[in-house]
């Protein structure tokens, strides 16, 4: 069904159609095909991956649709989540919609009919793109499932990666198979050549609570803007947000959203941040060349970047603002939490920087996640020889940043780099493609705005190392290939005089 201008109505024909243009594009682009790896046996007759994927939310699945190019196809995506629920889209994230600009390309490979705009024109319509002011999450998650299947990408959802070792030539990924609701079912090994780490946000550590919190209250009265909450069980109860950013503000609307009596977002510092240094980061030659700058301007730029809190956008400040039993206070950092009784049962006390004393039923702390390989159950065995900034880098007197030392020191091309050389050679077979790549490349890994220049430098650095190993191979194969071009008869020219041959 087209409208009156001649395009496609908006919907699901409208969808299916563009799915078939882009793969149409795709099959235009598509030479060289020819498979150039040679396939893997592990020593137990396992097949070996090229390449394992680790996360198959929006890097996961872009690096694999950009491997997929350079026919770097013996390639595998493992995600906890189940299908279509990969990521924060429909999990933790409590804002209504992406805080970044609709526009941002990032993992259509180039191709228009695969961006996110061609989907929501053709899902919704050209009226619906041009009034939209940012994508709807729901709609997110929606494109990113639609991308994989026309890209035809395969995940093995339901899979948690435990462990990750090195098996002599090749890493050994502990697998546990997990049913609808998160139960272990199963556990297998698989081998892969390299790794890509696609983990998200926190894939370098985990969300934070503070621990003044953790130690001083019960579980059931506070949570991190990373856990699960069930906000119904918040209906009329007080809350208070620990945090300045997206994340405190989204959380507390959605608790007064979702009937809570009163949420109160507290600020530590004494203004509210309104700048985002992020949006000025948002420059080709700052997003494709970040990663050749010096460790020193490297540093500098990331200093100073981490010196702001990443404000809450706009709508997520409006958004709040709206709702009933809304509250902002700035200088209310929190100095400790304790339990305190009330005629009716106990409550909490929270002392703030300012002075005042807050009384609440449940406490959100929106502080973010904190880097530390350790805390990755993936990493545990590689964590301790494994480079962080620390290791590597050593600011000017004045310019130490702990936040910044904690942060995964990679090479040229997002690859892990060891502690101690020697050590662990092989780290360099790991990609780390989660936010903790930012100090070393970046807005790359779990960022949208860094995707469209990380993603090809990323796949591409994996195809270069494999062709490099496969080089004496690949000689063998050219000076022994013979299969002839030219199979028809020649015409020789059998004029008197004029020699066969
Ligand atoms: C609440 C929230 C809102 C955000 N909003 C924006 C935004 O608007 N714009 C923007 O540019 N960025 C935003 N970000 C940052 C970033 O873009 C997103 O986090 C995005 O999801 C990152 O994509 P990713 O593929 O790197 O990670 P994810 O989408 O998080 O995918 C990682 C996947 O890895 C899986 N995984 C992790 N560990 C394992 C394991 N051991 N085994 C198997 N699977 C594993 C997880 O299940 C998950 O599905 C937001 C982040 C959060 C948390």
């Amino acid at each position: 069904m087209t409208n009156p201008t001649g395009q496609r109505a908006p919907g699901d024909a409208a969808v299916d159609c563009l799915a078939a243009q882009a793969r149409a594009d795709l099959d235009c682009l598509r030479f060289p095909t020819e498979e150039w790896l040679a396939p893997r046996v592990h020593a137990s007759g396992a097949h070996v991956y090229d390449v394992a994927i680790i996360g198959g939310g929006q890097g996961g699945l872009a690096i694999a649709a950009a491997l997929r190019r350079d026919a770097v196809t013996n390639i595998k995506i493992f995600d906890r989540r189940p299908e279509g629920k990969e990521g924060p889209w429909g999990n933790i994230a409590r804002m209504l919609t992406l805080r970044t600009q609709k526009h941002l390309p990032g993992i259509e490979l180039g191709l228009p009919n695969l961006t996110p705009k061609a989907w929501f024109t053709a899902r919704y319509g050209e009226q619906a793109w041009e009034k939209l002011d940012k994508i709807p999450k729901g709609d997110w998650q929606e494109y990113l499932l639609w991308y994989r299947r026309v890209v035809g990408i395969e995940v093995s959802n339901g899979t948690e990666v435990t462990n990750v070792t090195w098996d002599g030539d090749v890493f050994r990924l502990a697998l546990s198979r997990l049913d609808e609701d998160g139960t272990a079912s199963a556990a297998d090994d698989v081998f892969a050549r390299y790794v890509v780490l696609a983990t998200g946000v926190d894939g370098n550590g985990a969300w934070y609570t503070p621990d003044f919190i953790s130690s001083a209250l019960p579980r059931s009265r506070y949570a991190n803007s990373g856990d699960h909450i069930d906000f119904a069980a918040l209906k009329g109860k007080r809350i208070a947000v620990l945090g300045a950013g997206a994340s405190a503000f989204d959380n507390a609307s959605t608790a007064l959203e979702a009937g809570a009596a009163e949420a109160t977002v507290c600020l530590r510092r004494a203004e509210i941040q309104r700048i985002n240094p992020q949006f000025w980061m948002g420059k080709a030659g700052f997003l494709r060349h970040f990663s050749s700058m010096d460790d020193q301007w490297k540093w500098r730029f990331m200093r100073h970047m981490y010196s702001y809190n990443i404000p809450a956008p706009q709508d997520a400040y409006n958004r709040l603002s709206r709702l009933r039993g809304a509250r902002v206070i700035q200088n209310a950092g929190w100095r400790g939490v304790k339990m305190v009784p009330t005629p009716t049962g106990e409550e909490i006390e929270v002392a703030t920087s300012g002075g005042s004393a807050l009384r609440v039923d449940f406490l959100i702390a929106a502080v973010g996640f904190k880097i530390d390989l350790r805390l990755r159950p993936e990493l545990a065995t590689l964590a301790d020889d494994i480079a962080l900034w620390k290791d590597k880098y050593t600011p000017a007197i004045g310019d130490e940043d702990p936040t910044l030392s904690s942060y995964p020191y990679l090479g040229s091309n997002f690859e892990l780099t060891e502690k101690v050389a020697g050590a662990a050679p092989f780290l360099s077979r790991i990609r780390n493609f989660t936010y903790g790549a930012t100090v070393s490349m970046g807005l790359s890994g779990s960022a949208l705005s860094g995707l469209k220049y990380a993603v090809n430098d990323l796949a591409n650095g994996i195809s270069r190392s494999l062709f490099l190993e496969e080089v004496p191979r690949l000689y063998e194969s050219f000076t022994s290939y013979s299969i002839p071009e030219m199979t028809g008869p020649v015409p020789f020219d059998n004029r008197p005089g004029m020699s066969a041959r």
